[in-house]
């Protein structure tokens, strides 16, 4: 996925962190993106007081909808892209060489490290039902100058979620570690990605690493999280964060519900994120943009593109800030 609004690309600097237990329900934002078909997604994440969950920095969740995804090489510096897919296939092709199909129950996961470009094209020719996640992880230093690389896993660790009442439930470790297993997934920084199912009419337990910062999205159904007085409930619109310091959590269901959780241990920087690119400072960013603009060889070139090409949008009059936690 690419970004074309960049209203969020200058934060604020704040102080606070995280020291404790949170159950903060954020918001997400309807954000249109462009292309030949326009379609629109809802980004939990990053949000204004909060840019980071763990390493996690983005997240947005396209669908349910019916559409044609056409969304033309872009580049990425400093991240990972998780895609998770709910529903329809996508046809994913990048610069180290991949010509894959995302679909349903499969992980795709993208290094960029200091460079990468991808495309993301529906299967076929017509409309079709288009339903996923995308999640980025921000690389820490060790790994982020380093080289692109593509993974898809389609086999990952299903495990059981203890009830405290009902029926126990069932998680996929999508990334990192949950529950004692762990993805086959690379990952760079202490990390979990899961998806979480609870049965209806069912109350389950989600076992925390209490030095994690952690939060739950909604995916369908109907959840309550028990993490404060009283009940949040949570849906596909809403994120909850969980701040640090919790050895489990609780999810409730009436009828049934899938869940996101991600988390991990407190990212070691702060970031700068503008467009597709996640980095340290203003001057980062502008080399990055500079060298898309120039079709510089650090982010290769899409098999089978041809000149198709997002072009970066413009820069901000002021310079990129480092964004930091208020929450
Ligand atoms: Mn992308």
């Amino acid at each position: 996925m690419t970004r074309l609004d960049t209203d969020d690309a200058v934060a604020t600097e704040g102080s606070a962190s995280c020291d404790g237990p949170r159950a903060l329900l954020l918001e997400a934002r309807e954000v249109p993106l462009g292309g030949v078909r326009a379609m629109s997604v809802r980004r939990a994440l990053p949000q204004r007081d909060l840019p980071l969950v763990g390493a996690w920095c983005f997240l947005d969740r396209f669908g349910p909808q019916v559409t044609r995804m056409r969304v033309e090489p872009h580049p990425h510096i400093g991240l990972q892209t998780v895609t998770w897919p709910l529903e329809g296939d996508v046809r994913h092709r990048d610069s180290v060489g991949s010509d894959v199909t995302v679909r349903r129950g499969s992980l795709n996961l993208m290094t960029s490290g200091a460079g990468i470009s991808h495309s993301e094209y529906s299967v076929g020719t017509d409309a079709a039902p288009l339903d996923a996640l995308q999640l980025w992880v921000a690389l820490p230093e060790s790994r982020r100058h380093g080289a692109p690389a593509f993974e898809q896993h389609d086999v990952l660790p299903e495990v059981a979620l203890a009830a405290a009442d009902g029926l126990a439930g069932s998680a996929t470790v999508v990334l990192g570690d949950f529950a004692g297993a762990s993805s086959p997934a690379s990952t760079h920084t202490p990390i979990v990605g899961a998806e979480i199912r609870v049965p209806a009419g069912s109350r389950v337990i989600l076992p925390l690493d209490p030095a994690w910062e952690h939060a739950l999205v909604g995916v369908r159904g109907d959840a309550a999280v028990h993490a404060g007085q009283d009940p949040t409930a949570l849906d596909d619109a809403h994120l909850l964060y969980l701040g640090i310091r919790r050895t489990s959590v609780e999810v409730s269901s009436d009828t049934g519900a899938t869940l996101f959780l991600l988390g991990g241990e407190p990212f070691e920087d702060d970031i700068v994120m503008w467009w597709n690119f996640v980095g340290r400072t203003h001057e980062e960013i502008v080399e990055a943009r500079e060298a898309w603009e120039a079709r510089d060889a650090r982010f290769g070139r899409v098999v089978d593109h041809g000149d198709e090409r997002i072009p970066a949008p413009p820069l901000p009059a002021v310079r990129l800030t480092r964004r930091r936690r208020r929450v």
